[in-house]
């Protein structure tokens, strides 16, 4: 088996038994991405050297006895997450020189469990986007290629589209990603590969470039529920210096992927059965629901009758934060700055030339719903269907321990398919954006094929802080899915 096959908790087995040393599988990484990264772009910016000095570093710590519990294991980090000395640009042009200062709560978090960082995946654009197609720094390919039609270039879904493409072609073991409206779990289901979106507050955004504040979920990719679990384990935990994180002891995440499912109660959204969804889909929730029986748990039908103002209210409530949070971005304090003849010229030179056309659209969008004669018909409305999305969940798991769904509409879809059109992108994010406005976990993990040969996830949706049962759930799911596809761009593959 090549390293870069090795799943993280295989690696971490491995490691400790001396099969092979940290620098050994930093290596195989290193040149895995510089081998595929040409093709995929799935990295903005690769950190070869710190990668390997931090190997060394885990390599003399295991010979001192010391090792935690991600000691050399080399990870991808999506360019959002801020990281000391290392160019962060939240795929942006505005922030492409900037190089923080300091490290975010969640990389910190890893760094201290000894974890690797290979460098920073590609994103679109402030996160804002299904398909990163959006990004200043070009776009990311999916790894994965239609069966019929091999030359088409698929997108790896958004927005952390690069995290899940490296994760996926095994250019890096696991991967840190955000979740505003499901940008962990579209690009997991459209790789092929597992992504957790916490609960809001569960690991901290400080250091974390701001989309939409209330909105914002840290969490992992693995190409396992149990390396997910590993991952949120090192990344989640209470930090002083974000107030909506929240101060609960972290619950050993890999003892619940071990754990079975009988007796639990699994609910079915009745209003997650959308038109325009591929019939493929619809198949294999029900073959998730059958799995679900066939180990023990009970599948009952539920409502969640808001579920279709969840993309308006989304598209209300994200841009109006999101124009908020970008207002920082005027020129003077960090990143780009485009002379102008006044100040006002400078903000208007700075902002015209710094932000793509999705992020201006969204800030236009954003300002229009938080203006004065707009304010209580658009925001504050948006606001109030929100607080009945969380009713809907919260009266559901009165009743059920975990929701079970799809994650997308669809599989990847090729650039320029859907690309061009704004609404049919937000289409996109149907079955995600609902936990997000509610801030429960969730996660996509793959279950299938379509036709054209490509994966699908399934969907787990817990309570708030029931990550345990949706990784129990998660993995009850992964053993008898039985995924074992692999993409056709991968290490170690010869490259057509
Ligand atoms: N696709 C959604 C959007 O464009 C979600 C993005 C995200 O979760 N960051 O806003």
């Amino acid at each position: 088996m090549r390293l870069t096959d090795l799943g993280i908790a295989a690696a971490r087995t491995g490691l400790a038994r001396r099969d092979f040393s940290a620098r050994e599988l930093a290596l195989a990484h290193i040149a895995a991405i510089e081998a595929l990264n040409p093709r995929l772009n799935a990295f903005i910016t690769a950190t070869p050297e710190q990668a390997l000095a931090a190997a060394d570093a885990a390599d003399a710590a295991r010979r001192r006895g010391e090792s935690e519990s991600l000691s050399g294991i080399p990870l991808a980090i999506k360019d959002i997450f801020c990281t000391r000395g290392v160019r962060t640009t939240a795929g942006s042009r505005i922030l492409g020189p900037f190089v923080p200062p300091y490290e975010s709560t969640v990389t910190r978090n890893l760094l201290r469990d000894g974890a690797i960082f290979l460098g920073k995946t590609n994103l679109d654009e402030f996160a804002m986007g299904s398909s990163t197609t959006s990004s200043a720094y070009g776009s990311t390919q999916n790894p994965w290629k239609r069966k019929q039609n091999p030359e088409a270039r698929l997108v790896p879904g958004g927005s952390s589209g690069g995290s899940a493409a490296a994760v996926a072609a095994r250019l890096a073991m696991g991967a840190t990603g955000t979740d505003t409206g499901g940008s962990i779990r579209q690009p997991a289901s459209f790789c092929g590969i597992t992504g957790m979106k916490p609960t809001y507050g569960r690991c901290s955004r400080w250091g974390v470039v701001a989309f939409a504040s209330s909105l914002d979920h840290p969490g992992p990719f693995g190409r396992s529920v149990e390396d997910c679990a590993i991952l949120l384990r090192s990344m989640a935990g209470h930090d002083p210096r974000d107030s909506t994180s929240v101060d609960r002891p972290v619950p050993d995440y890999e003892a619940a992927c071990r754990r079975n499912i009988k007796g639990l109660r699994i609910g079915v959204p009745r209003e997650y059965c959308v038109s325009g969804m591929a019939a493929e889909i619809g198949e294999m929730w029900r073959a998730g629901e059958e799995w679900l029986r066939e180990q023990g748990a009970e599948v009952v039908e539920i409502s969640l009758p808001h579920t279709k103002y969840g993309l308006p209210t989304y598209y209300i409530i994200a841009p109006a934060e999101a124009s908020s949070n970008l207002a920082r971005y005027d020129g003077i304090r960090y990143g780009l700055r485009v002379d102008g003849e006044d100040l006002i010229d400078l903000y208007e030179r700075t902002r015209g030339e710094g932000f793509g056309a999705e992020v201006k659209r969204r800030i236009l969008i954003g300002t229009y719903v938080l203006s004065a004669g707009y304010y209580d018909a658009y925001y504050l409305k948006a606001q109030k269907v929100r607080a009945l999305i969380f009713k809907d969940f919260s009266d559901a798991f009165q009743n059920v321990d975990a929701i079970l769904a799809p994650t997308a509409p669809s599989a990847a879809f090729a650039e320029g398919e859907k690309t061009e059109d704004p609404v049919m992108m937000y289409l996109n994010d149907v079955f995600t954006v609902p936990a997000d406005l509610a801030g429960v976990p969730a996660l996509s993990v793959p279950a299938g094929l379509d036709a054209d040969g490509l994966p699908l996830g399934l969907q787990v949706i817990g309570p708030p802080f029931g990550e345990e049962v949706v990784f129990t759930v998660g993995a009850a799911l992964e053993r008898a899915a039985g995924f074992t596809s692999l993409p056709a761009l991968r290490a170690g593959e010869v490259l057509r």
